[in-house]
């Protein structure tokens, strides 16, 4: 279990990063150009606990695009909105063991193998359209800022720079209009997934999110009952066998914690009833996770024994 007085935390964190800061390997992802303008030195940490306390280390306050970290959030809301029969018409829960844009489909079923890659995170994002554009935009930031307990904005640059450059999840999105996956409207389900990838989050916001899913889906800070605990509890099932692409299994094996990854160079794992934790360093290894993201989750899981599967 988690044991440590605040300021114990607080000295933890800032040494671990100290310890961690050598790390240099890996590559910025560069795919969506701005992206690319990352400071590869940058390196955060912040932890949010059950009772809501804060506690951070480096560079925790630099704001960068969540990217598929917002993954399990849409998954949450589509669970909450249309229920898990209609949600599992979609998109499953396997894992796919191929990479995050990978262009799979569980043919057998019909549709998406699990919603932490693009192609299922596609399909919940068209779950999740409105009317118009904007009205599916809109309620989008408000479930975020909720889980975050403060007001979340997109980068917009960032966002043009995915909608012009996006043309695996375009290929994606049509590819699933055709066997019926998605209805109609892949453009406004593509804005949608672009804008929810190009929400800006610090170490911290993302720390509030993750203690959100630790916390049966009760916002720590505000008390805002964000998702019930039936569908946090399916959240974080997903997230556990799907959420770091086609390193999951060795991911569960090493860390043993619900987690998810993205691009930007975000990770968020969660202790579940203790801890949401967020790390933002931007050099990826070969599977586009984090690789000092990585080793902080490794090596914060074995010093306070977090694995899930020793938990008492
Ligand atoms: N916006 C990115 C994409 O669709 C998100 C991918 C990620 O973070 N793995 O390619």
């Amino acid at each position: 279990a988690f044991h440590a007085g605040n300021s114990v935390l607080g000295r933890y964190l800032d040494a671990l990063v100290a310890a961690l800061s050598g790390i240099d390997a890996g590559e910025v992802a560069t795919y969506i150009p701005q992206l690319g303008r990352a400071d590869p030195s940058d390196f955060g940490i912040a932890i949010v606990t059950a009772d809501g306390r804060l506690y951070r280390a480096g560079t925790w306050d630099r704001a960068v695009t969540i990217q598929s970290v917002s993954k399990p959030f849409m998954y949450g809301q589509a669970l909450t909105e249309l229920g898990r029969e209609r949600v599992l018409a979609s998109v499953g829960v396997e894992p796919t063991g191929e990479r995050f844009n990978s262009i799979v489909l569980d043919e057998q079923h019909n549709r998406a193998f699990n919603p932490m890659v693009n192609s299922g995170a596609i399909v919940t994002a068209s779950l999740l359209t409105r009317a118009t554009a904007e009205a599916g935009a809109a309620d989008m930031l408000d479930l975020f800022s909720r889980l975050a307990g403060r007001r979340l904005d997109i980068d917009a640059e960032v966002f043009r720079s995915e909608d012009e450059t996006g043309h695996r999840n375009r290929a994606i999105a049509w590819l699933m209009l055709n066997s019926g996956m998605i209805e109609p409207e892949p453009d406004m389900v593509l804005d949608l997934y672009f804008r929810q990838c190009s929400v800006l989050v610090n170490c911290a916001d993302l720390a509030a999110m993750a203690c959100t899913l630790a916390t049966l889906g009760r916002q720590p800070m505000t008390g805002d009952q964000v998702f019930s605990p039936e569908v946090t509890r399916d959240v974080l099932s997903v997230m556990t066998t799907c959420g770091m692409y086609d390193y999951a299994g060795q991911w569960l094996y090493d860390v043993g914690l619900p987690a998810k990854s993205g691009v930007s160079g975000m990770i968020m794992a969660v202790v579940p009833g203790q801890i949401g934790l967020a790390v933002y360093s931007p050099k990826l290894d070969a599977v586009g996770n984090s690789v000092r993201g990585i080793e902080v989750c490794r090596t914060f899981a074995r010093d306070f024994g977090l694995h899930t599967c020793t938990s008492a």
